[in-house]
């Protein structure tokens, strides 16, 4: 993905967030809006999805603006629970970290938020600079008055240092005078704050970029698989699906973490592993969906663009009723393909035909038991006549 587009997603991600894909990442990220306005080397999380990495790594310290992604927001405060403390850019025109850099190298709360920080107390507003310096093992903790004085040499000097531009970013703080609001704070682009990035670089990286990544085809499938009643990490699942973002292993290769022994396809061997083929093209797992195209009633075969949609499965269902459920049975059928293709790769299992297909049917008959959407609620009739249950 280009980084103009990656950059957009940061603008997207701090100002839309009514947006579903929005409420997706609060659920799946901590703090998402948060972490976007910091640098990437207090947030980078190998345990974060690619895609995730990348957009928060694009953080245009690279290319030579001095305070990266976060110089170009400038944010203004309300209640500072979306502003972060040392990264955002809502006191004069620089972060924090940049004016600041001895204390925020030794501060144990990089990724606070401004709202950590203020407290009210009696109606006024009061700064609470040692949340900032609290004592976690293994960091230095804020030198207390008494260790002003016990110092001596180095230590003392630094103690020093430290006091004094502890003290100037408390004056700086209650000069600002920003009282407190529940209002949600704003973020506005703020181009004009450095000499550092002229306004044509900064828009052509971010204005050009249309949204080519999704669809409207796609956010449309996204929002049918988010309201349907299935378990959360089946949602996320078949999100990364239809996104291109599941770590199949021509994925990962691109990536160079893959330490597969093959890059082929373990159903066909004949193909390179992607998710469109293992999905959809493979020979083998076209077998398995004319099976449950079968079970379902439908005759004819649909092609590998017509599976790659619930919606041209759906046009061909006889019965009304069962269109709304044949989501569920697209993502099950994905899912059986999946476990069963990490069970060969991972467990050594032989790939079983019988066993995918019971898996589809299985959950499938599972997910919509649990959204009550069975009319009958027995398994072996759901095996014989699906139509006849929903
Ligand atoms: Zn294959």
């Amino acid at each position: 993905m280009n980084r103009a587009l990656l950059l957009k997603w940061k603008w997207r991600i701090l100002m839309e967030r009514q947006a579903i894909w929005s409420k997706f990442l609060e659920f799946r990220y901590r703090k998402p809006r948060l972490i976007v306005q910091a640098t990437k080397d207090v947030t980078s999380n190998f345990e974060d999805a690619i895609w995730w990495r990348d957009v928060i790594s694009n953080d245009l310290i690279l290319d030579r603006f001095e305070e990266g992604f976060p110089g170009c927001v400038k944010s203004i405060i309300r209640n500072g629970k979306n502003i972060l403390f040392w990264h955002s850019v809502w006191l004069g025109d620089h972060a924090l970290h940049v004016k600041f850099p001895e204390l925020y190298d030794i501060s144990t709360r990089k990724l606070c938020s401004v709202s950590e920080v203020r407290q009210v107390v009696d109606g006024s507003v009061f700064w609470d600079l040692d949340f900032l310096f609290a004592a976690d093992s293994n960091v230095i903790a804020a030198p207390s008055a008494s260790d002003l004085h016990s110092g001596d040499g180095l230590v003392s000097v630094l103690l020093q240092l430290h006091a004094v531009n502890l003290q100037h970013l408390r004056d700086c703080l209650i000069q600002s005078n920003h009282g407190q609001t529940e209002e949600e704070d704003q973020h506005i682009r703020n181009l004009n704050s450095s000499g550092l990035y002229s306004v044509s670089s900064i828009t052509s990286l971010v204005g050009n970029s249309k949204d080519r990544a999704w669809n409207n085809n796609l956010i449309k499938q996204l929002e049918v698989i988010w309201n349907t009643n299935l378990p959360i990490r089946i949602k996320l699942f078949a999100w990364r699906v239809l996104t291109d973002k599941l770590p199949v292993k021509e994925i990962l290769i691109q990536r160079g973490v893959s330490n597969f022994p093959s890059v082929g396809c373990v159903f066909c061997s004949n193909h390179q592993e992607n998710s469109n083929h293992l999905f959809f093209d493979c020979y083998i797992s076209k077998e398995i969906w004319d099976k449950v195209l079968a079970w379902l009633g439908i005759e004819s075969n649909l092609s590998f663009l017509d599976l790659l949609s619930f919606d041209a499965i759906q046009l061909k269902v006889k019965k009304v009723k069962v269109k709304d459920r044949i989501n569920v049975i697209w993502v099950a059928t994905l899912w059986s393909l999946w476990t069963m293709r990490n069970a060969v790769i991972f467990q050594d299992k032989l790939f079983s035909f019988d066993e995918v297909f019971y898996n589809i049917l299985f959950l499938s008959w599972r997910w919509l038991s649990l959204s009550h959407s069975l009319v009958v609620a027995n398994f072996y009739k759901w095996f014989k006549n699906p139509l006849n249950c929903i």
